[in-house]
């Protein structure tokens, strides 16, 4: 997606705008970014990466907290 034709919202207002500045205040609008990742993908992503480690390192136990 690009960037430049991206909805862009004014924090001030929150009118929605094509344009870099709101049309209403004239205040510099935000592209909103939606939560691509949740907090649980993140952890998931630390698992996947903990898994492998132990798939190349199977004699090794898991380092206990
Ligand atoms: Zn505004």
């Amino acid at each position: 997606m690009d960037a430049k034709l991206a909805l862009r919202k004014c924090p001030e207002c929150n009118a929605y705008t094509m344009k870099v500045e709101c049309t209403n205040c004239k205040n510099e609008t935000v592209i909103p970014k939606p939560a691509r990742y949740s907090p649980e993908d993140k952890y998931g992503h630390y698992r996947r990466k903990l898994k492998k480690r132990l798939n190349i390192e199977p004699g090794r136990k898991p380092i206990k907290s």
